[in-house]
């Protein structure tokens, strides 16, 4: 089947084509991100694979329905930046992953936390300039500290497994409450109650409507003085200048972010010759208590391995009239 893969980089070409080598799909590799302007490179394709950062609103699905597309395929788990109902009245079925190592995330997050807290990226970025000194760097031990997890679907109940491991005590907040996230000794409360006891928050929802802005000036004002707030679900979950605030008067500790609101623009991108006009990833990073990464928590090779088998197996399915089982329904 004809497909145009937007937003590809070197390993979604080499990858894909692995995983397309016995499906034989015609795959149109291209480099563009999906908006308006790029719609037409997908002409006459059957079929679209689009990333995190592809715009696929209503417009562009209009857009694309026009030119005969029937399934977009998004080589992600989350698909909030696809309009699904807008592609419903269009009569074009959404596929996602919904199955790729959750412990690729969730081993990331641990990272993150890890590295903030114990400012190893200082550290590392002193001693590659012969300085030992340790002022500045120290952390708190995790063992003993409680971790709040909000979200406790499959990524947020891998990552509480590790903080037990660590001898954390974890409390979750989720509308679903998980069996698996209680069996660790996990217990449930209202997003108050775990932001007052938490010592380090992870969030592990996806972004809805509802959880837009679920930590903002209030919910950072309520939580734990110093606490660490860490975010590899979305970018905007967290109003990021509500979090700057909060950084500058020290009532947030520090901020881990694999994920940013604005990041579309920036993100999967060599920018490091160009003047970036984004002022609020700009000071972001200029704090020494902040880590930010470019959306790279997913990138492991089994996680990519199993993200491109999936989306030829769906790209397979669909043409041959079979179930979708990873469709996405509103
Ligand atoms: P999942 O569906 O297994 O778990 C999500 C959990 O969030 C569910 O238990 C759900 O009930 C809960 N939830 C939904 N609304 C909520 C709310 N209002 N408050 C609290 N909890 C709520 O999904 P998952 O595989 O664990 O992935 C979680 C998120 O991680 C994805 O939505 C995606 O945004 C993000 N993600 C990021 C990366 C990355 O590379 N940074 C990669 C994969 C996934």
């Amino acid at each position: 089947m004809k497909t145009a893969i937007f937003s590809t980089r070197p390993y979604d070409k080499s990858m894909l084509s692995d995983a397309n080598r016995e499906a034989g799909h015609d795959l149109r590799f291209l480099e563009d991100r999906l908006t308006p302007s790029t719609v037409a490179l997908a002409a006459g394709c059957a079929a679209v694979c689009v990333f995190v950062n592809d715009a696929v609103d209503a417009e562009v699905l209009a857009l694309l329905a026009r030119q005969g597309t029937r399934l977009v395929a998004t080589r992600s788990t989350g698909y909030n930046h696809i309009d699904v109902p807008a592609a419903e009245r269009l009569g074009i079925a959404v596929v996602r992953v919904t199955d790729y190592s959750p412990h690729s995330v969730a081993e990331f997050a641990v990272g993150l936390l890890l590295a903030v807290n114990r400012k190893i990226a200082r550290a590392s970025a002193r001693t590659r300039d012969g300085n030992f000194d340790l002022h500045g760097l120290m952390g708190f031990d995790l063992h003993g500290k409680t971790v709040g997890v909000i979200g406790t679907g499959k990524i947020g109940t891998i990552f509480a497994r590790i903080m037990t491991g660590f001898g954390c005590t974890v409390v979750g907040h989720d509308r679903y409450p998980s069996p698996a996230f209680e069996a660790l000794g996990g217990r449930y409360a209202t997003i108050d109650e775990l932001l007052d006891c938490s010592d380090v928050v992870s969030l592990h929802c996806p972004l809805t409507e509802e959880t837009r802005h679920i930590v903002n000036a209030a919910s950072l004002a309520r939580a734990k003085r110093g606490g660490i707030l860490v975010n590899t679900s979305r970018g905007g979950l967290v109003d990021t200048e509500a979090a700057i605030a909060a950084l500058k008067t020290g009532q947030l500790g520090g901020l881990a972010i694999d994920v940013y609101e604005q990041e579309a623009s920036l993100f999967f991108q060599d920018l490091s010759s160009t003047i970036i006009t984004d002022d609020v990833i700009q000071r972001l990073v200029s704090f020494p208590n902040v880590i930010v990464t470019g959306h790279q928590a997913f990138f492991t090779v089994e996680a990519i391995g199993q993200i491109m088998r999936t989306t030829i197996e769906s790209l397979t399915a669909f043409e041959q009239g079979r179930e979708l089982v990873n469709l996405v329904r509103e």
